[in-house]
């Protein structure tokens, strides 16, 4: 508990006795404290400047970030790696606003997450008399999270701190919304009944068990396979059931295919990991188990040209019943928490289990094995200036090194090569642009996984991807973080070569300056700036970075030829048909 408000002398009438005192600033604090919430990702500012100096005063770790959608980035995922919600702290209006991408994109992600943001009168917002950064925040962000809660009297908040850990963590874990009016804050109330009112959540995110008639017909759907697929998502990364995900994945003896957070779930050099095979896979496979993955544009909605002809049988194992059917027939709905689902099917999975088809678990290693030995000379390649498969070749070899090391990876080309190149061996060590592909994350992701794992974090960030977040690399080194952050330079937005199509005087849309020292802004904030321009210093440099803990920035330079418009994903781009190029 932190120390109380203030002490109230009564009256003489009271016999002089005096009251304790506590004040919504404290309760908040209180209540965050007794579920076990100790870290709050923050910018301070009207009326949360005392709530962040009051929650460091009493234990709690509070990293103050330069701008709120960082933030919000930083306690998302939080949250995914610690399956409690992540606190986001941030004022009213502009940085609630700042504050609330970072909350759908958590929501979208099914990342836990409380954004919690200061808040103007209710007397005067809801007039619309024009009050200080006036806005009703409940109403904006009711649509863009799991729920939304404002809280108007102090003896409330315990409860309003209980119902938003429960939205955040139970079921389908996403985006809360907490509304704090500045008002509520500075209300007193006796400590005694203050701390009554506080509510410690039991069970936040109860198990919900699958029935035995889904087990049954999901082992029946399994059972008849001849090409079977095993499909990891991050949900599956998400709900910690390593050890028996792994037993049926090899129990199975099934090919199986992360999703990009779920690499090292299972050691991508797994030998039954299809993720070099993932075209032939998709296309070939008649039956599909998915656990914690959603049929979403990343896996193309489950139908269409990259998965074939051959027809499918899905077999998915979710929390939200509502994910079954969304894109296509779901045969063998498994609907519970994955710990649950994976020991329940294990368990169904009789002694006798037969053999994967051989046919199938060769021809998916024959491939496999075939595409591997086309990338190794490229990733061996010591180039100047540096090709993304040179780069990612060095950075590969550093993370099977290390394998403890976090991964935080965005950019267009920087996102898409990484993901395939870079061998992740161990579970919830990537954590990338998810579910919207949204730019951004990088600088707060890597804050957060450096406070709440203490590990070494490598960002790999595409120049444009880093430049969304680049500010926040003074709050890794006003926190001492062992954040290593490479910068893939290649002078622009997918490439740097494009031209003024009108021979104006302005650059090209996509171009930025060119061989831009994003390195001496790093040492502009006491940190470590490198200029990296083959593989071999580039491997070097993040050694040495990982090795002395201090946060560092390595600017490499890549060929400004390199990457291709939109990475892997250039079909979303609409391409007119009737401009002149
Ligand atoms: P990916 O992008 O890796 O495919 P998604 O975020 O699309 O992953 O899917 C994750 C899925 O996992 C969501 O449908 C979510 O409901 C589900 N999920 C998350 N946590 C759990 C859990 N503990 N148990 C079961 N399902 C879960
Ligand atoms: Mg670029």
């Amino acid at each position: 508990m932190s120390t109380p408000a203030q002490t109230a002398e009564t009256g003489p009438e009271d016999d002089e006795t005096q009251i304790e005192l506590t004040d919504g600033f404290h309760l908040v604090i209180d209540a965050l404290k007794l579920n076990d919430i100790s870290n709050i990702y923050a910018v301070p500012g009207i009326p949360i400047t005392d709530l962040g100096r009051f929650a460091q005063a009493s234990g709690m770790r509070v990293i103050s970030f330069r701008h709120e959608q960082h933030a919000g980035n930083a306690a998302a995922i939080a949250g995914y790696l610690t399956q409690k919600p992540g606190i986001c702290l941030t004022v009213s209006a502009p940085g609630f606003l700042n504050g609330l991408t970072a909350l759908a994109n958590a929501t979208t992600n099914c990342f836990p997450m409380i954004l919690i943001s200061g808040s103007s009168e209710r007397e005067i917002v809801d007039l619309q008399q024009g009050d200080y950064e006036e806005m009703d925040q409940l109403a904006i962000a009711k649509p863009l999270c799991k729920a939304a809660f404002r809280v108007l009297n102090a003896e409330d908040i315990g409860i309003g701190v209980a119902r938003a850990i429960r939205a955040a963590c139970s079921g389908r874990p996403g985006g809360v919304y907490l509304d704090l009016p500045a008002k509520l804050l500075g209300q007193t109330m006796q400590a005694e009944a203050g701390r009554n009112s506080l509510v410690k959540v039991v069970d936040p995110a109860p198990r919900q068990l699958p029935s035995n008639d889904a087990i049954e017909r999901a082992i029946k759907v399994l059972e008849s396979a001849k090409r079977p697929l095993i499909i990891l998502g991050k949900g599956a990364s998400y709900a910690r059931a390593d050890d028996d995900i792994r037993k049926l994945v090899e129990k199975s003896g099934f090919p199986y295919l992360p999703m990009s957070m779920a690499k090292g779930l299972l050691p991508d050099t797994h030998p039954q990991s299809a993720g070099a095979a993932r075209s032939l896979v998709l296309k070939e496979s008649d039956v599909v188990m998915m656990i914690g993955a959603r049929l979403n544009w990343l896996l193309s909605h489950g139908k269409g040209k990259t998965w074939g002809t051959a027809p499918k049988r899905f077999v998915q194992i979710d929390i939200d019943p509502k994910e079954m059917d969304s894109n296509v027939e779901i045969a063998a709905p498994v609907v519970g928490d994955i710990g649950s689902c994976v020991s329940a099917l294990l368990k169904a999975m009789c002694d006798s289990w037969p053999a994967a088809p051989r046919e199938w678990t060769e021809a998916v290693n024959t491939r496999k094995e075939a595409n591997l030995a086309r990338m190794a000379p490229r990733l061996q390649n010591n180039n100047v200036p540096m090709d993304f498969h040179g780069a990612l070749g060095a950075l590969r070899k550093i993370v099977r090194e290390r394998p403890d090391t976090i991964l935080v990876n965005e950019g267009a080309n920087t996102l898409d090569f990484a993901r395939s190149i870079i061998d992740i061996h161990q579970p919830r060590k990537r954590l990338d642009v998810g579910t919207w592909g949204v730019m951004g994350i990088g600088m707060g992701f890597a804050v957060a996984a450096a406070i709440e794992t203490g590990k070494p974090v490598l960002a790999v960030e595409g120049d444009s991807a880093f430049g969304f977040s680049g500010m926040e690399i003074e709050t890794i080194c006003r926190y001492k973080l062992p954040v290593c952050v490479v910068v893939f330079n290649n002078n622009g937005i997918y490439r740097g070569t494009d031209v003024n199509p009108s021979g104006g005087e302005d650059v090209a849309t996509t171009v930025f300056v060119k061989d831009a020292r994003y390195d001496m802004m790093m040492e502009a904030f006491g940190g470590v700036g490198v200029r990296a321009i083959s593989p071999d210093d580039l491997y070097r440099a993040v050694n040495d970075a990982i090795d002395s803990g201090k946060p560092t920035l390595i600017n490499a330079v890549i060929d400004e030829n390199a990457g291709t418009e939109s990475g892997r994903i250039g079909n979303l781009n609409p391409k007119s048909v009737v401009a002149k190029k």
